[in-house]
């Protein structure tokens, strides 16, 4: 079975297998949810979106790490308390219902109680970090989304799952069953069919060293990353192609696999701190795919503080030989911050 496991050497293997089961189940019921006319979707206390696939697959997710690994605590992005508000019985009944497709006798007490298993705050030495349905706004618009699950030991990124389930195994091909991405450190990065039968294959990044024929990605909402200044570094670099805007934590998987050559996110909001369930995952399969991951002004991103990476600092996640070109472009045009 190594050509289907080309990781069983390395000592996290089983931790890479539970998270990749636990991650396939979370993407039945995401597809599932997908599908339906009601996404289920309410605002959170912030005003962003949330959706019975976000609380469903965080469900299916920790109960899954807790019963493989009970000591493991999980910071994941949502917790329950919604769905015990007045008026939520149906959100809660519909959760219930789905969680319970795939775990039968599953109770809404159970659902309730596996979401707040993944409510831990504070780092940990050793702890997974979880974004359910990360991009929920591409998951609302038919666009792209990601499961991302990542295992993070003394501070340090160790192992990453991310179920891209809209994203098909090859550029612009048909989106399939979606594509699985995996990685552990120092063991290298792969993609897999998601749903449907298929060996892992490495993962390389494009090794583009020439700035003027990066290829970039970036957000679709503006609102979560400057289209003004990612314009600005990119003809400052003198860059031709024009930038793929995809949802979610997909763009480090199309950089990992050589179908774009940069991700930048340029900090839109002063005082907005990333969430590391939102990088956690991606940022170790582009690095073990070769590529680089750091902030904006060049640092390396810093997951040893909780639930924040660093304040105001962007991302910029590259196939490797082009980054300091591009922190270059950034700092050049006074953008770093
Ligand atoms: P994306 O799909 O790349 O646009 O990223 C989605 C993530 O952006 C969500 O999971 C949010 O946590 C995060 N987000 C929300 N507001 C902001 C913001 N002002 N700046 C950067 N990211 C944000
Ligand atoms: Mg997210």
């Amino acid at each position: 079975m190594t050509a289907n496991r080309p990781w069983a050497a390395h000592p996290l293997a089983r931790e890479l297998d539970i998270a990749l089961s636990a991650v396939r189940e979370a993407a039945t019921l995401t597809r599932e949810v997908g599908a339906a006319v009601d996404h289920g979707a309410v605002a959170k206390p912030d005003r962003s979106p949330v959706t019975v696939a976000d609380l469903g697959a965080q469900a299916l997710i920790c109960r899954s790490l807790h019963e493989a690994f009970p000591a493991d605590p999980v910071m994941g992005e949502e917790d329950s308390a919604m769905l015990a508000a007045p008026g939520a019985e149906h959100l809660l009944a519909r959760v219930t219902g789905l969680v319970a497709e795939r775990q039968p006798g599953a109770t809404a007490e159970d659902v309730c109680a596996w979401i707040d298993r993944g409510h831990l705050h504070e780092h940990a030495p050793r702890y997974w970090t979880l974004d359910p349905v990360d991009g929920t706004k591409g998951f609302l618009r038919g666009g792209q989304y990601a499961i991302a699950l990542a295992l993070l030991i003394d501070g340090k990124l160790a192992a990453a799952v991310m179920g891209c389930p809209s994203l098909g195994p090859a550029a612009n091909g048909d989106p399939g069953d979606g594509t699985l991405f995996a990685a552990l450190a120092g063991g290298g990065a792969w993609q897999m069919p998601l749903l449907a039968e298929g060996a892992p294959v490495a993962l390389r990044t494009s090794g583009r060293a020439d700035p003027t024929e990066l290829r970039f990605c970036e957000s679709v909402e503006a609102a979560h990353s400057s289209h003004d200044n990612a314009a600005r570094v990119t003809a400052h670099l003198a860059v031709t192609a024009t930038p793929v805007r995809m949802d979610s934590q997909a763009k480090y998987g199309v950089v990992a696999r050589g179908e774009a050559d940069a991700y930048l996110r340029m900090p839109n909001r002063r005082g907005y701190a990333e969430n590391i369930w939102d990088h956690a995952a991606g940022a170790l399969v582009v690095t073990e795919a070769g590529g680089t991951v750091t902030d904006i002004a060049g640092r390396p991103l810093d997951f040893s503080r909780g639930a924040k990476l660093v304040m105001d600092a962007g991302v910029v996640a590259t196939c490797g030989p082009a980054h300091d070109a591009v922190i270059g472009a950034i700092r050049a045009l006074g953008l770093a911050g």
